[in-house]
């Protein structure tokens, strides 16, 4: 008896696969995330595989909480997911939030279903052959990109990944910093045609922040991201830039569209930062390009991957973002590249793969050597 159709998209195997790439030897010393030493990149792809072998590649927030969203990717998703239609990602991911949501709305559950959901538009790709961005109504194919650098705060330090990236052809920079002279450093080093965002990455308290608007004011950002705790302090980052005129983003840390919906609501932000695999997948995330159209806010998908979740933000941005909206492009030297040169920047663009799914697949020798 012939399988039908169904029968051969049948979602029968999701493998979550953690990777471990180290900094290249010889790269900018002491680079840091969020006090953390970075010596390493750690990442979580998940393989879903159908009936008939077709094969969706996704990626949840890594770093810290790979084993965590693993953990929940093999526990609490993948068992609801097996046997079920791949092409009916919307109440697919629906039911498992619904029958998940009493254990978390957000963090490593959601990390985990987003790479689910990434691997199942993959393959909803393949078997249209076209790129997502085709089945979102068609896309650009490069995108304006910005180097997204990590935390380096001595000053001489910050300058010369600042000029790495200037060499390198980017014209918009993102520091990881909070301290006032490697701040300064970057803009030195970058004189006035370079755009500078500063990620502070929710230190300050609102009075805080407003001791130190005037200065960072006076250096000229792009945006200030995620200036105050507690990140969802949307009312005080909604005051911050009445009061200062200080351009401000948020939104890595949002899980659910209705927070979404909120912050946009309480004029929290000038661009909103949904992170596709943090936040639900791009079946979340495409909700959210309505939702800023609405108030005329642009879309800076936060993609601070390497892999599929930074191929979710391309993809997603390139059919459905503005002309404001640009992809951050994580800046580290690793030892080795997923998809090789194929995403290499040019100019401040990046590439939109247009080979079917997300438009290009993981190097299975880097998974093999870097697996952990
Ligand atoms: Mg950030």
């Amino acid at each position: 008896m012939s399988s039908t159709a169904a029968d051969r998209t049948t979602i029968a195997k999701i493998e979550a696969i953690p990777l471990r790439i180290p900094m290249k030897s010889g790269a900018i010393p002491n680079a840091a995330l969020w006090g953390d030493k970075l010596s390493v990149a750690d990442s979580l792809l998940v393989k879903v595989t159908t009936r008939d072998g077709v094969e969706g590649w996704g990626e949840a927030f890594g770093l810290g909480a790979v084993n965590s969203a693993k953990l929940a990717v093999d526990e609490l998703i993948a068992p609801q997911c097996i046997g079920q239609d791949a092409t009916r990602i919307g109440p697919l991911m629906l039911a498992v939030q619904k029958k998940r949501h009493a254990i978390g709305r957000g963090g490593a559950l959601t990390y985990g279903l987003s790479a689910v959901d990434i691997a199942l538009w993959d393959i909803a790709g393949k078997l249209a052959n076209a790129p997502v961005c085709q089945l979102l109504g068609g896309g650009v194919t490069t995108m304006p990109c910005y180097a997204s650098v990590a935390c380096y705060t001595e000053p001489a330090l910050v300058r010369a990944v600042v000029r790495q990236a200037i060499d390198a052809g980017f014209r918009v920079i993102k520091l990881h910093e909070s301290k006032m002279p490697a701040i300064h450093a970057a803009r030195t080093e970058a004189g006035s045609d370079v755009e500078l965002i500063v990620d502070v990455g929710c230190p300050w308290t609102l009075p805080e922040a407003l001791a130190v608007a005037d200065e960072l004011k006076a250096i000229g950002l792009k945006f200030l991201e995620e200036p105050l705790w507690p990140p969802e302090n949307f009312d005080g980052l909604a005051e911050l830039r009445r009061t200062t005129g200080l351009p401000v983003s948020s939104g890595e840390n949002i899980s659910t569209l209705m927070e979404f919906e909120r912050a946009l609501a309480t004029q929290a932000v000038d661009f909103i930062q949904p992170s596709p695999a943090k936040m639900g997948g791009i079946t979340e995330l495409i909700k959210v390009f309505p939702l800023a159209a609405v108030r005329n806010i642009p879309v800076m998908a936060h993609s601070f991957y390497d892999g599929p979740g930074l191929l979710a933000a391309i993809q997603t941005t390139a059919a459905l973002g503005t002309t404001d909206s640009m992809i951050e492009v994580r800046w580290f030297e690793q030892e080795a590249s997923l998809y090789g040169d194929a995403l290499t920047p040019k100019e401040g663009r990046i590439p939109v793969p247009q080979g079917p799914g997300l438009g290009i697949d993981p190097d299975p020798d880097v998974i093999s050597t870097y697996r952990r």
